[in-house]
């Protein structure tokens, strides 16, 4: 193989497969001492960003975030039996006896018909812990999240801000996968609620990202569909005394997959994660 063909094909093995301009761009003249983001992370960029969008955003926007908007709870759910296992969740304090009492809980039917439970990864110290909606196909069978098609795509996002994978907790709305990919019910939701805001209390991010419809509303408690919730900040208060945590929703990635003009949008929320996360 010719240097030329192996040098691409590199280039395709680290997700770039897009050209962003028609013109070769020097990267070492002095104009291109813009952006930080994108002196970090150019091939990583180039492989999520859509072409012409902003990559910073104006200085106006950069600074002191909008005041969270009000929260509008719907009508607290809820099934029998919650309240008594948010009390005995409260004590528990790790991740690992978190995992364990999951493993013997059955609240949830969806548990009986997943091959694996998804509890969540990454570390129990991150800064950014993403939350998504369910396991899919290929989750289910290796029992991690986000390891299937939107995965790849996820960590292509976090890698265009300059986030490794691997310095994230990952977890979803819900813990087992429903049959055939179908949309959670409020009752399946509800019914893992009380192991994820456990989760988040004992990991206690620095920002919270929301993929999709499902972990917005229900992380948020709010009614609103995702393109009125994302790209603003709100925030998450996992427990009665812990301090609020910054959450951010954007577009989920199976959506952007079908969807890649929206990329765009979802590229401007993690650009305000991104500054988030290296203000705070
Ligand atoms: N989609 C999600 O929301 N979560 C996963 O873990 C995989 C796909």
């Amino acid at each position: 193989m010719s240097s030329e063909l192996a040098l691409l094909q590199w280039y395709l093995e680290a997700g770039v497969d897009e050209a962003i301009a028609d013109t070769p761009w020097n990267r070492k003249a002095p104009a291109a001492q813009v952006a930080s983001v994108e002196q970090v992370v150019p091939a990583a960029r180039a492989a999520f960003v859509p072409n012409n969008i902003a990559t910073r955003p104006e200085p106006a926007q950069r600074h002191a975030p909008p005041p969270p908007p009000p929260m509008h709870a719907p009508a607290a759910p809820s099934l029998p039996g919650l309240d008594a296992l948010e009390k005995e969740l409260a004590a528990i304090d790790t991740l690992e006896a978190l995992r364990a009492r999951l493993d013997t809980y059955d609240g949830c039917a969806l548990k009986t018909t997943a091959m694996n439970t998804v509890f969540g990864a990454g570390p129990a110290d991150a800064d950014l812990m993403i939350i998504g909606e369910a396991p899919g196909e290929e989750e289910d069978r290796r029992g991690m999240p986000f390891v299937g098609p939107s995965g790849q795509l996820l960590n292509k996002m976090l890698a265009a801000i300059g986030v490794e994978r691997d310095q994230v907790y990952v977890t979803n709305t819900l813990y087992w996968r429903p049959p055939g990919n179908r949309t959670p019910t409020p009752q399946e939701i509800m019914a893992c609620a009380p192991f994820r805001e456990r989760q988040i209390s004992i990991i206690a991010p620095k920002v919270l990202l929301l993929v999709g419809g499902a972990a917005a509303k229900t992380v948020l408690k709010r009614t609103e569909g995702i393109m009125r919730l994302r790209g603003k900040w709100a925030e998450v208060q996992p427990a009665e005394n812990a301090a609020p945590i910054p959450a951010m929703a954007t577009l989920h990635p199976t959506y952007l997959l079908r969807s890649p003009a929206q990329k765009r949008e979802a590229w401007h929320d993690l650009l305000a994660v991104s500054e988030r996360l290296l203000a705070e």
